[in-house]
């Protein structure tokens, strides 16, 4: 096989942040919106990559690729060849062309869909297989070592193990999975999406900050990673005290609200996402004014509960609300976006979607 079109989705994730990288759970769903990636074998050693949402085309050798050499967007693709080639795979040059309605840098994960429809792309059209959670890690590695992005395993493994009408309950430590139902038009519910817009703030320093604390902490208590305490209150200094609140208070959250989901319960999840928000806000202080505005706006306009969602300091906030109030709501984040004198968010409904796949291929069914 030569050529083919592969797509992997962008996430969203209900809850679990700043969980994955202290060995914790989250619970991410995958979004309709997709980066494709049209890719053709090469008879060279040569990696073209093109993108209609970014400028240029870069030319590079293969045996030339290592960190620190390739930089901007092309690094998410080039570093995906990169890990590959790294553990031993044969990939070969390829010509990938990019395309997608991930919005960039809106928290929405448009990276790891990068990353993993490249991976997918360029591992199936040269006949290496290796499963989805490997091709996760190879994908994390190239953002981790090549691009210099500290992240955990959240984003790659959403975008490559998702499943429509579900969320996918993953812990980072094991890589277990368990895909529980999230379905909530049959239940009255929606899924209302705010994009702040805000402009991201310093957030690669402070996102590796964070990690730093956590790591710390877990060194302080003698324990392997933060996800393995069971009380929240821990005696630390105040910052890191705080850190330690969060993740541990949230990667119960994660299973609290994976349990309500199991049982059909779904309107209750409202209160935990809320306080996931709040803890994020006052114990991680991952927030910005825009969603701290986003957030309370939809809540007194009657979401049953809200969060921003990705790393913070921008990006997009969540919210679970009835089906007849996503128009008061989106109304009420407007005004108070207004009010406030900042830039007019993007509102939408949002559907758990599936993970990457190849698209160009009509699916044979059998009777
Ligand atoms: P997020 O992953 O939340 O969208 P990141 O800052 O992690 O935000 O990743 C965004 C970066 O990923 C962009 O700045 C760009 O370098 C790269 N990227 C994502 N999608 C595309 C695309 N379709 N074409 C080119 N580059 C892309
Ligand atoms: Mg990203």
């Amino acid at each position: 096989m030569r050529d083919g079109v592969f797509e992997a989705p962008g996430r969203i994730n209900l809850i679990g942040e700043h969980t994955d990288y202290n060995d914790g759970f989250v619970l991410p769903i995958a979004l309709p919106h997709v980066v494709r990636v049209t890719a053709a074998r090469r008879d060279d050693d040569v990696l073209r990559v093109e993108s209609r949402q970014a400028d240029g085309v870069a030319e590079l050798r293969l045996a030339h690729l290592a960190p620190g050499v390739v930089t901007g967007w092309v690094a998410y693709v080039a570093g995906v060849v990169w890990a590959l080639r790294e553990e031993g795979h044969p990939i070969g040059g390829f010509g990938l062309v990019v395309d997608g309605n991930v919005p960039l840098g809106a928290g929405l994960s448009s990276s790891a869909a990068l990353e993993s429809a490249t991976a997918l792309a360029v591992t199936e059209l040269s006949g290496v297989s290796l499963d989805r959670r490997s091709l996760a890690r190879i994908a994390q590695r190239a953002e981790n070592d090549f691009v210099g992005m500290p992240c955990g395993i959240m984003d790659q493994s959403a975008s490559l193990l998702a499943r429509e009408r579900h969320a996918l309950l993953l812990d980072t430590r094991t890589m277990a999975t368990e895909h529980i139902p999230f379905d909530l038009a049959p239940d009255g519910l929606a899924l209302l999406v705010v994009d702040t817009k805000a402009p991201h703030r310093l957030v690669d320093g402070e996102y590796a900050a964070r990690r730093r604390d956590c790591h710390r902490a877990a060194e302080l208590l003698s324990v392997p990673a933060l996800r393995d305490l069971d009380s929240p209150d821990q005696d630390l200094p105040d910052r890191l005290a705080r850190r330690v609140r969060h993740v541990v208070a949230e990667n119960a959250r994660v299973l609290a609200v994976a349990e309500l989901l199991r049982g059909g319960r779904i309107r209750e999840i409202g209160p935990l996402l809320t306080a996931s928000h709040t803890s994020l806000r006052d114990d991680y202080e991952v927030t910005v004014p825009e969603l701290d505005v986003a957030v309370d706006a939809v809540v007194a306009a009657g979401a049953l509960g809200a969060r921003m969602t990705g790393g913070g300091f921008g990006g997009c906030v969540i919210s679970l609300v009835e089906d007849t109030a996503v128009e008061a709501c989106t109304a009420a984040v407007k005004a108070a976006f207004a009010e406030n004198g900042f830039a007019a968010p993007d509102c939408w409904t949002a559907t758990a979607s599936s993970g990457a796949r190849r698209a160009d291929l009509v699916p044979t069914t059998t009777v």
